[in-house]
């Protein structure tokens, strides 16, 4: 795939301006000249304190590509089971639970149809649904739920399932990732989110996730959606062991299939929150979370170094709301949505509100001066809000 556009010259030279590091300054020069980032321009980017200069370019790139637009879409989370074969061995986990454990649970059908039934009369466009490794939800399970989902709710987009979680099913299933992904997509699937990823680094993922999917495996099982037309979201978990030459490795992967297939919407990073998990215990973390600077500086370094996605979006549940608004001048346009009763990061402190009123979305973004939009799941926009205010609004 191309990269998504060129980069406008005058607001580049404005953003090399606020530029103080020599180093960041060398690497906003390399993209005026049109030359792409390698490995070690984005390791300059994240070794630097000139968290400015770096917002700067990469407010730049992002202005360029979307103007002052920040999308959200209205969805809807659906965590069906917490079950999980790999509850001992994901370290950095505190969802999971082994079959028998106290708070395990797998949602019946009508469990799931019940929780999605805030989606009749609102305004829920999207159902977002992941969950655990479960060996008793296996295809038979999910078909049932996208189908019944799309019965019930035709006008609701079916984004379901990570990549370790195709990959689970089609372990179970004794079937290929393609086939389970075919049968999946005839009964209902839509889009892929892009959890699961992690870090992709082996030396990483032995550590904090012994026996999960390979990282070149989830960018098989990625590239394979992509091959079908399914489009995909994808992630990196940041901000626990994993260091800055594993973080340009993982870019470099991603940035790698997108060129290949040009078959991923947007990039999430994912911060790691150390509370009520093994990982945080072993590193002696709790109560502490990844910092807003280098919260921020995932979120610019990815829109400077992945200059073929068009998409960034800051997850304001786990690096919390006034960071989230902040990001849309390091590089963000998009913004997770309104989200109904998530789980996933509250069950490892997180502790963001569980949803955000459409109200409360529209405010952080006007109170970033930008302009707010509702999208579909492909990021077309659907309705825009009133210009932004010209003084701040609290979110
Ligand atoms: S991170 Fe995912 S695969 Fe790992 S234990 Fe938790 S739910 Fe299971």
């Amino acid at each position: 795939m191309q990269r998504a556009t060129g980069v406008s010259g005058p607001l580049l030279a404005r953003a090399l301006q606020r530029v103080s590091d020599p180093a960041v300054r060398a690497v906003g020069e390399k993209i005026a000249s049109g030359a792409r980032l390698d490995r070690a321009d984005g390791l300059a980017l994240y070794r630097s304190v000139d968290l400015i200069g770096i917002g700067s370019l990469a407010d730049a790139v992002n202005r360029s590509v979307n103007g002052d637009v920040v999308t959200f879409a209205s969805n809807q989370h659906i965590n069906p089971t917490n079950v999980c074969v790999l509850r001992t061995t994901c370290t950095f986990c505190g969802y999971a639970r082994l079959p028998k454990e106290a708070g395990a649970y797998r949602y019946t059908l009508d469990q799931v149809l019940a929780e999605a039934a805030s989606a009749a009369d609102g305004m829920t466009r999207e159902f977002h649904i992941v969950g655990g490794l479960d060996m008793k939800a296996g295809l038979a399970y999910y078909q049932e739920m996208f189908r019944a989902l799309k019965a019930n709710f035709p006008h609701v987009h079916v984004k379901a399932l990570t990549a370790v979680e195709i990959a689970h099913i089609a372990r179970i299933e004794k079937m290929t990732w393609r086939d389970v992904l075919i049968a999946l997509r005839e009964a209902g699937l839509d889009t892929m989110p892009g959890g699961g990823a992690e870090t992709f680094s082996a030396a990483v993922r032995d550590r904090i996730a012994g026996k999960k999917l390979a990282g070149a495996d989830y960018i098989g099982v990625h590239r394979a959606a992509h091959e079908l037309g399914i489009r995909t979201n994808c992630t990196m978990l940041y901000g626990h062991v994993e260091t800055l030459e594993d973080r340009m490795e993982h870019l470099q992967m991603l940035r790698d299939l997108q060129d290949e297939t040009g078959g991923f919407l947007a990039y999430i990073p994912l911060a790691y929150h150390p509370d009520d998990n093994e990982l945080g215990r072993e590193l002696g973390r709790q109560g502490t979370s990844t910092g807003g600077g280098d919260d921020l500086k995932m979120l610019a370094v990815g829109r400077l170094f992945l200059d073929n996605f068009r998409h960034v979006k800051s997850h304001w549940i786990m690096v919390s709301q006034p960071v989230s608004q902040l990001s849309l001048h390091y590089g963000v346009n998009d913004l997770e949505g309104t989200v109904v009763r998530e789980k996933i990061y509250h069950a490892v402190g997180a502790h963001t509100p569980q949803a955000m009123t459409l109200d409360g979305l529209i405010a952080l973004i006007r109170g970033a001066g930008k302009q707010p939009a509702e999208r579909d799941s492909f990021y077309n926009v659907l309705r825009t809000f009133e210009s932004p205010s010209p003084e701040p609004v609290p979110a």
